[in-house]
């Protein structure tokens, strides 16, 4: 594996830095950095969404005949590279990058010409709706039935866990139309419309208390048959291919780099209790060492396997390595800023967003602020798009051949 850039990708490189510099507005990072949960607020991320559509960026990871960008896979990594290390927000994943290419790979060509630029514009917003109460690693025994009545489908049941169903018009789903066969075989994806008769959402608020994830309950609620994507049946082969894109994506060292960074910088200026600066503590160091080097494996990974995908390779399985390692070292992190915070660090604001106008002054910093929120919002990390026992199991089997 080559990791030496060509001329031509640093001079990519180049103007992705030049335009961060103009685009990325103080307002959009102070306010990523002031947000404790995984996702941002749809005002932060669209701001961000709108700046990089306008310079045609935004579907950074489509192919150029669906309207993205047709960047290689290097230009695509020294893409979120140069947006995570200047501290622009994450990209809601859910239209983006997990339904588009479920769209583009499976739908019908009313459905791509709809659907695609409507993400693009801002227009839909998406919501995930797969896990149910009583199933979300053993996905498939998913209850929520879709029956065919003429030209629609009636749907009953409820999904949880929904991230950001309050926020989002439209629902991508599974629900099940057959029980006759083994379970995966019965399960169908269709696309739902938020505001149909029958759909009501229920927030849940997490532990840090904020409102990020949601039950959905779906009481007859009446669906186009169109609005099914691929066959009746084919739910189960299509949820896999999107689980894959949510796994292996992105690139998650980048972001935990930048992280750290901002920790370690925050260092420099937090006492210790012998009249230094906890940057030059010896055992601080040594904590801050050890995960720089965790974070900087994760990146060779990570560079691994985007040169399989640049050799025409599918990254398959190795995506639940990184996401067991990168959810463990996210959370690892955020528990290296509570303790640089000391008691400040602990505080645990009620107020919501602790950015702009209406946000309160911090106690100490913002950094401080947001440690403890965000501390316990990254628990999220190790169970939501398959947990560390789930992802262990498939690196055991697969990768392993236990
Ligand atoms: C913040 C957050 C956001 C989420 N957003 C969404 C969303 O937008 N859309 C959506 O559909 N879902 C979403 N989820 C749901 C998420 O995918 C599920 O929570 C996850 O798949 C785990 O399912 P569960 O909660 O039902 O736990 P369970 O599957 O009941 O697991 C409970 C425990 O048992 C362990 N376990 C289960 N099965 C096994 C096994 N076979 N071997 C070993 N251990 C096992 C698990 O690892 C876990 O520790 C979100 C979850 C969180 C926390």
């Amino acid at each position: 594996m080559d990791i030496q850039l060509s001329k031509a990708d640093e001079e990519f490189r180049d103007t992705v830095r030049e335009f961060l510099a103009t685009e990325l507005s103080p307002t959009v990072r102070e306010a990523t950095a002031q947000t404790p949960t995984v996702f941002v607020e749809p005002d932060i991320h669209n701001a961000w969404a709108a700046a990089l559509n306008r310079r045609g960026w935004l579907a950074y990871q489509w192919p150029a005949e669906h309207g993205g960008t047709g960047w290689t896979p290097v230009q695509r990594y020294l893409f979120e590279k140069e947006c995570a290390l200047a501290g622009a927000p994450n990209l809601t994943v859910l239209g983006l990058k997990l339904l588009a290419p479920v769209i583009f790979t499976y739908g019908s060509e009313e459905q791509k010409a709809y659907y695609l630029p409507r993400i693009l514009s801002g227009e839909d917003y998406w919501c995930q709706g797969f896990s149910e109460p009583g199933a979300g690693s053993d996905l498939a025994s998913l209850k929520t039935r879709a029956v065919r009545d003429g030209d629609e489908y009636v749907i009953n049941g409820s999904k949880i866990w929904t991230t950001h169903a309050h926020h989002a018009n439209r629902m991508f789903a599974l629900v099940r139309t057959d029980n006759s066969g083994r379970k995966q075989q019965g399960i169908s994806f269709i696309l739902i419309d938020m505001d149909t008769p029958g759909v009501a959402v229920r927030p849940i608020y997490t532990l840090a208390g904020d409102h990020e994830v949601n039950q959905v309950f779906l009481e007859d609620v009446r669906v186009p048959a169109s609005n099914l994507v691929g066959e009746e049946g084919q739910g189960w082969e299509i949820a896999k291919f999107l689980l894959e894109n949510e796994r292996g994506g992105s690139c998650h060292a980048p972001k935990l780099l930048y992280d750290l960074s901002m920790v370690e910088k925050a260092a420099a200026d937090e006492p210790d209790a012998r009249g230094g600066v906890l940057a030059d503590d010896p055992e601080w160091r040594r904590r801050v060492a050890e995960l720089r080097l965790e974070v900087q494996s994760l990146d060779m990974i990570e560079l691994k396997i985007l040169a399989d995908i640049a050799n025409g390779r599918k990254p398959g399985p190795q995506t639940s390595l990184t996401k067991l390692l990168a959810s463990q070292l996210r959370q690892k992190i955020d528990l290296l800023a509570v303790d640089l915070y000391g008691p400040a660090g602990l505080q645990l604001p009620a107020q919501r967003p602790l950015y702009g106008d209406n946000s309160s002054d911090p106690f100490i910093s913002g950094g401080a602020q947001v440690a403890s929120a965000r501390y316990l919002n990254s628990r999220a990390w190790t169970i939501f798009g398959g947990t560390d026992e789930v992802q262990s199991t498939i690196i055991a089997k697969t990768v392993l051949g236990l």
